[in-house]
């Protein structure tokens, strides 16, 4: 069953990779940092002060975050406490609050059981920030995805643009930078390359180049398994 598990940075373009991906392999795409937006969002929505890990941890273990995904015409829904998110967890506040909520070791354990959950029984490329070091520590195929901070914050700044957004580039540098090291820094499962995940870096890379790429690191991943499979 392919499970593939990708991990990177803010801005390295893996959501958008990762859909790419997973629909030429027709596999289902996880977005693990949808999970985290969701129960952000629940924590919000219960009057629950994000910085208490406390009351936070609580309210999951009481079922007040119960995350689902559902999947439609292979575009992941989100769901929290049945209500489907998939769109407000995409606000700033619900993301800064995930990345609040995503450092308690609570929040952090209910979730890995569902995406397990999640990839015992579907194949599946899953994204985030720990799936090669923690939530797929056996994925046969693990891809750190990851541009140099100044594309990515050049990459953002162009997405913003072209919403019509006000854009800084030495403002969003800065967020990226932030942003790298929260996630880097931080005492639970923090980010990191996995060592035998395989590393592509998309500073100088097209999207069609890096989609390429990952699926030819899949395919040789595979090849190699099923040569090992037929000897053994
Ligand atoms: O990827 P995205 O920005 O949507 O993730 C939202 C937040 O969830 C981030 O702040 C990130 O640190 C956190 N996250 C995490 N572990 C994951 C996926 C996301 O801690 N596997």
């Amino acid at each position: 069953m392919l499970c593939i598990a990708m991990d990177g940075p803010v801005g390295a373009g893996k959501s958008t990779i990762a859909d790419e991906v997973a629909r030429r392999l027709g596999i289902l795409h996880l977005d693990t940092g949808a999970m985290y937006r969701a129960v952000g969002l629940a924590v919000l929505d219960a009057g629950v002060n994000p910085q208490d890990e406390a009351a936070v941890t609580a309210l999951c273990r009481r079922g007040g975050a119960q995350v689902d995904v559902a999947y439609e015409n292979g575009a992941q829904k989100t769901l929290v406490n049945g209500e489907d998110v998939s769109v407000r967890i995409r606000t700033q506040e619900a993301g800064s609050c995930a990345s609040v909520i995503s450092r308690y070791a609570g929040v952090r354990q209910m979730l890995v059981e569902r995406q397990r959950g999640i990839a015992r029984h579907t194949p599946v490329l899953m994204d985030g920030r720990d799936i090669g070091t923690v939530v797929l520590r056996d994925a046969p195929v693990k891809i750190y995805l990851t541009a140099s901070a100044q594309e990515r914050a050049m990459r953002r700044m162009k997405q913003l643009k072209e919403k019509g957004q006000a854009a800084d580039y030495d403002e969003i540098l800065r967020e990226v930078n932030a942003r790298d090291a929260q996630d880097m820094n931080r005492a639970v499962d923090p980010l990191r390359q996995a060592e035998d995940a395989v590393l592509v870096d998309s500073s100088d890379m097209t999207f069609e180049e890096t989609v390429q790429r990952i699926i030819d690191v899949v395919e040789e991943k595979y090849a190699g398994a099923e040569h090992a499979d037929h000897k053994g």
